[in-house]
């Protein structure tokens, strides 16, 4: 290779290694990490656009008034005014939640979601903002005998659980040799217990009392916990600085007193 070839080969190297620190130097990721961030963009729009299912009680649903309520949307509302911007609620259905994230439909997703660490293979979560367990509501009339998830796990044995959440996959996990039915609203799978076509519905246990309240001749509770459940808030993957802010709010609503008064407002217990 001749001494000018080599020299402006040598020349390109340089000159990239430049345009590289230029670019991609540690000082500017940072900074580009917050710019990005669905919090800065969300306080200079005055907008924070929450995802949520209205249809979980008490943590999201719609009052006799047609209002959107409950402790998410409360806390939704708390975060925006911490950032000092409006929020506004995108309502989709539980499955369509995460696709409606991940496509930039919405800047978080508040819906009494369970942070797994399935679902943080494709979203990000805050900390925690509470605990509960899912258990089991089950048919007076088909389920007599039935104690634990263990007795359920038999031919024969009908599971209904709503598409996609937590309840759904325990169901798979822990019962292969039952029959699985999913409907889309929990309504329809605590009916499919009330009315003695399914033994039993998993789900959250606050919701599973609240439909025992709704059909106290047909179902009764199991409250052995099924699985752990702690909500979290979620964002899009790649944006530690919202979810640092986010977890800084949370923080600091536990500690002055704002989340606890909240968990009485809905007759909520943090267990953890
Ligand atoms: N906590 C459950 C889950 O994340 C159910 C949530 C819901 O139905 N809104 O799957």
């Amino acid at each position: 290779m001749g001494i000018l070839r080599r020299m402006h080969r040598a020349l390109l190297v340089v000159l990239s290694l430049v345009l590289l620190s230029a670019c991609g130097g540690q000082g500017n990721e940072a900074t580009d990490l917050w710019e990005n961030s669905v919090i800065r963009l969300a306080n200079e729009r005055g907008k924070l656009i929450i995802a949520t299912e209205p249809t979980f009680r008490p943590f999201e649903w719609k009052n006799e008034s047609d209002e959107l309520v409950g402790f998410d949307i409360d806390l939704a509302r708390m975060i925006g005014k911490e950032l000092g911007v409006e929020v506004e609620f995108l309502s989709a259905a539980f499955t369509s939640l995460i696709p409606a994230l991940v496509g930039g439909k919405a800047d978080l997703i508040m819906s009494g979601m369970t942070a797994t660490t399935e679902r943080a293979l494709t979203v990000s979560y805050t900390d925690p903002y509470f605990h509960t367990i899912t258990c089991l509501l089950v048919s007076t009339s088909r389920a007599a005998d039935v104690r634990s998830i263990a007795d359920l796990n038999k031919a024969g044995r009908v599971i209904a659980v709503k598409e996609g959440t937590t309840g759904h996959f325990a169901a798979k996990r822990h019962c292969p040799n039952a029959k699985i039915v999913t409907t889309e609203l929990e309504n329809d799978a605590a009916n499919e217990v009330a009315q003695g076509k399914a033994d039993a519905f998993l789900y959250d246990l606050w919701s599973i009392r609240q439909h025992n309240k709704n059909h106290p001749d047909t179902t009764r509770v199991i409250t052995t916990p099924v699985s752990r459940e702690p909500y979290a808030i979620a964002c899009r993957k790649g944006d530690p600085e919202s979810i640092a802010w986010l977890n800084l709010v949370l923080r600091t609503m536990r500690l002055d007193g704002r989340l606890q008064e909240l968990y009485e407002k809905y007759g909520l217990e943090d267990v953890r």
